[in-house]
């Protein structure tokens, strides 16, 4: 018998190479219209320590629904409170309007596994597909819708990087309201593109600090040159709001109604990955106030709470603004001002000025209540990023899955590759999902700044 069994054994391992990174490389699965979920999950009613009360700024008591309503949308302040209801159903108007994008792909990463070498399987959930390319449209409808069906007229909010101006000036026109955005100012000036996507969508935009406001009057004669921060332009909305007859406020990320609404991530997420016949050990998103994080854990958390599973949750900030990992748990105000309610969280304190990173959506100062008690008590983990291992993360992924990422979402794929060789070296393989919160295209300045070796 003259069988060579070296070359069998040569093709056979081919064979099984090809099997573990198929040829089409990328598999990604979708929901049919009619699985596409109709509630959101309301974590509150299930998490075994309920966070401490959000307490009023003047009063220092609890915070009441007519006292948020006189911020928020009625429908938006009842969800912020609700600790009873598990499952809160999603409007028609507002299922519509998703069904232009979702569900989101879940997509198998065999691609990045074999860039990086992995045993482990790795998927990411893809909210870049959204029309304004990131996951805060999911709750800007909803936001939207509210307080179209309320009687209000006028909606105004912060924005940092764009990325949630952008998302509620889409939804205002959607829904007919107008609305007035404060944009940090150094995104303002370092992100001229997602200005003028607000613009087109028909919001007036004011880079913040601006001397429209008292607030933004006040921080300006402290400190003349102020860069603007979330806490500033927040206090700026806050007020026009507040000014403002028939205007609300909307916030993106930090309060429990916009994580709540985030939960379609982890939702649909949750049933994709049984197509996948997988269940994640461990979830990742990026994390700025928490609403992405949330939106994909949640979700997959409850199986936690009742003993079910054990994944492990893990939030990803920037080592820049490592409130999670280096914050204080301690009552602070959401804004620079002071004109929020006091949240109990994870803070480095409300008048901190983040240093200048390209993730403008992570370069917040606290983190959301529920995340906070979660990581208070052992749920979740939370690790810190520096901006050179996120935009190298961030280059590795584009090349392998031709999606260039947002800088706040590098530092999930960052995770998740630390996660992965983590597993590699002990010798298993983990079932890793993360959130792919955003695509990069408009943030490609900071892409040459990293390209051209110009990136600290
Ligand atoms: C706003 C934003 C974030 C951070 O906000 P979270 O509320 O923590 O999710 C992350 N990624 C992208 C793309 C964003 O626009």
């Amino acid at each position: 018998m003259n069988f060579d069994f070296s070359v069998f054994l040569v093709i056979l391992s081919v064979e099984m190479n090809f099997n573990k990174y198929p040829s089409h490389m990328q598999k990604r699965y979708f929901l049919s219209e009619d699985d596409i979920p109709r509630q959101w999950y309301n974590i509150q009613a299930d998490i075994p320590v309920k966070p401490m009360p959000m307490l009023d700024p003047l009063t220092r008591e609890p915070v009441t629904v007519d006292g948020l309503s006189r911020l928020f949308s009625v429908e938006c302040s009842k969800q912020e409170l609700n600790q009873s209801d598990r499952w809160i159903d999603i409007p028609d108007a507002v299922m519509e309007k998703y069904r232009y994008y979702r569900s989101t792909p879940l997509v198998r990463a065999y691609a990045l596994e074999k860039a990086i070498g992995t045993r482990s399987h790795i998927y990411f959930k893809n909210e870049s597909v959204s029309p304004i390319g990131s996951h805060k449209l999911n709750s800007a409808l909803p936001q939207a819708y509210y307080c179209s069906v309320e009687g209000v007229t006028n909606v105004t909010t912060e924005t940092g990087a764009g990325q949630w101006g952008a998302a509620l000036a889409y939804a205002a026109k959607i829904f007919n309201l107008e609305s007035a955005v404060y944009q940090v100012k150094i995104s303002y000036e370092q992100k001229p593109y997602r200005r003028s996507i607000m613009q087109v969508f028909g919001a007036q935009v004011t880079p913040s600090p601006s001397m429209s406001t008292r607030a933004g009057k006040d921080i300006l004669t402290r400190t003349p040159y102020h860069q603007g921060s979330l806490g500033t332009a927040i206090s700026e909305a806050v007020e026009l709001a507040r000014m403002t007859h028939g205007c609300k406020y909307t916030l993106g990320s930090v309060m429990n109604h916009v994580t709540l609404h985030q939960t379609i991530i982890g939702l649909e997420a949750e049933k994709q990955m049984e197509m996948a016949g997988e269940y994640p050990d461990v979830v990742i998103g990026c994390f700025g106030g928490g609403s992405n994080f949330g939106g994909i854990s949640f979700p997959f958390m409850r199986h936690n709470f009742t003993g079910e599973r054990n994944t492990r949750f893990i939030a990803a900030e920037p080592a820049a603004c490592p409130k999670l990992t280096q914050g204080k748990f301690e009552y602070d105000f959401g804004d620079e001002a002071g004109y929020t309610p006091l949240l109990p969280m994870f803070t480095l304190g409300h008048d901190f000025q983040p240093s200048n990173i390209h993730a403008g959506g992570l370069r917040y100062h606290g983190a959301g209540t529920i995340v906070s008690q979660l990581l208070k008590d052992g749920y979740m983990e939370a690790v810190d990023i520096e901006q050179l291992e996120s935009f190298e993360a961030g280059c590795l992924f584009a090349k392998a899955e031709g999606i260039i990422p947002a800088p706040e979402s590098c530092h999930a794929i960052a995770a998740a590759i630390r996660v992965a060789r983590e597993y590699d070296a002990a010798g298993s393989s983990k079932t890793i999902l993360f959130n792919l919160s955003g695509h990069g295209l408009i943030d490609m300045a900071a892409y040459d700044q990293f390209l051209a070796g110009n990136m600290k």
